[in-house]
């Protein structure tokens, strides 16, 4: 291997370099960058060219690489670049500027090649053109790798950001998002979408006379109530505070009716707490069905859902109560 005496203060050979590895003629490669500058970098200092699209090859020290901030894909990436590295190919390649900001770890000293040096470096040499191949594969593989995990990532935090963290049921976040599309698709296929509303019965009281802890044992138990009973086509959310809502896609006023009533049946029987003398029901809830109209958006359905709540509370707690669409129709319960 031929030694370049203007490699600055290291004594660097041509092959020791990952973009010069394996060339055919170092001799021919050593004249074309003799004249190369060499920039010396004090720790924390930053490599200041205006963005230039050139190649920086690590001769000593260690540089950050940090991901451009300005192009809305500023990730905090930073990647760290040794001796015998380079950055800036990207932006020597496709002739754009190069953004990312590249700072010196430690005392370090680069070799500057400029755009249309590199160009004549790869019509010499056809190893270089390969090494830089083969770096330009690595990386895009790289950056689809991360891609891909923030992807996952991302979708991760989405759901975990619908989902209600005391009880496991959809959020009210889910709901916003979700909900217009639900009753959307019933006008739109015509096919009936109901929804039962749910409140907890006396449930201040149960926090007064068994505690919060309790009272949120006692919202997770109601919560499995309505998750086990469910159809897989069929949502429960936590509206708020001790209220819930089921969503029942593709069902029947009368079908809802029957479900809430078995809900309501099995809401009595919840076991909150672990000691099994206490006689049930430790916990009771109110049920208001409404199914959607003509006409009808969300918003209103949920009205109604409400209203009908309301009235089961009215009717004495412990019960289910069907929003009244038709003044004729009979009442339930
Ligand atoms: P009603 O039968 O009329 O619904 O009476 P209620 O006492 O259930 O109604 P109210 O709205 O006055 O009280 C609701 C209670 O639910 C008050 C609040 O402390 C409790 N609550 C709401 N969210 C939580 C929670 O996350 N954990 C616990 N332990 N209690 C909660
Ligand atoms: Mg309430
Ligand atoms: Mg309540």
């Amino acid at each position: 291997m031929k030694q370049i005496s203007t490699f600055g203060a290291s004594a660097h050979q041509i092959g020791d370099l990952q973009l010069l590895r394996d060339s055919e003629d170092d001799g021919a490669l050593a004249r074309l960058l003799a004249p190369c500058p060499i920039l010396q970098l004090e720790a924390g200092q930053n490599v200041a060219d205006g963005g230039r699209a050139r190649l920086y090859i690590v001769l000593r020290g260690a540089l950050a690489v940090a991901a451009d901030t300005r192009t809305g894909m500023a990730d905090g990436t930073i990647s760290k670049v040794l001796p015998g590295e380079s950055v800036g190919e990207q932006s020597v390649l496709d002739e754009e500027a190069n953004l990312s900001t590249i700072t010196a770890l430690e005392q370090s000293e680069l070799l500057v090649i400029e755009a249309e040096l590199v160009w004549k470096l790869i019509d010499a040499s056809n190893a270089l053109a390969r090494n830089l191949l083969r770096l330009l594969s690595f990386r895009i593989r790289a950056a689809n790798a991360q891609l891909r995990r923030r992807q996952k990532l991302g979708e991760f935090y989405r759901q975990l950001s619908m989902v209600d963290g005391l009880t496991g049921l959809y959020n009210r976040a889910w709901l916003n998002d979700l909900l217009p599309t639900m009753t959307a698709t019933a006008h739109g296929a015509g096919t009936p979408l109901a929804l039962i509303m749910i409140d907890l019965d006396h449930f201040k009281k149960f926090n007064d006379s068994h505690g919060h802890l309790c009272g949120d044992q006692a919202l997770r138990a109601a919560a499995h109530v309505l998750s086990s009973a469910l159809r897989p086509t069929d949502c429960a959310v936590r509206y708020g505070g001790e209220e819930m809502m089921v969503l029942l896609p593709d069902t029947s006023d009368k079908l809802a009716v029957m479900v809430a009533e078995r809900l309501c049946e099995r809401m009595q029987q919840a076991v909150v707490f672990a000691d099994m003398r206490l006689p049930l029901p430790h916990i009771t809830a109110s049920f208001g069905v409404a199914t959607l109209q003509p006409g009808q958006d969300d918003h209103g359905l949920i009205a109604a859902a409400d209203a009908a709540l309301y009235r089961a509370k009215d009717l004495g707690r412990n019960r289910v109560a069907r929003h009244k669409v038709d003044l004729n129709s009979p009442e339930h319960p």
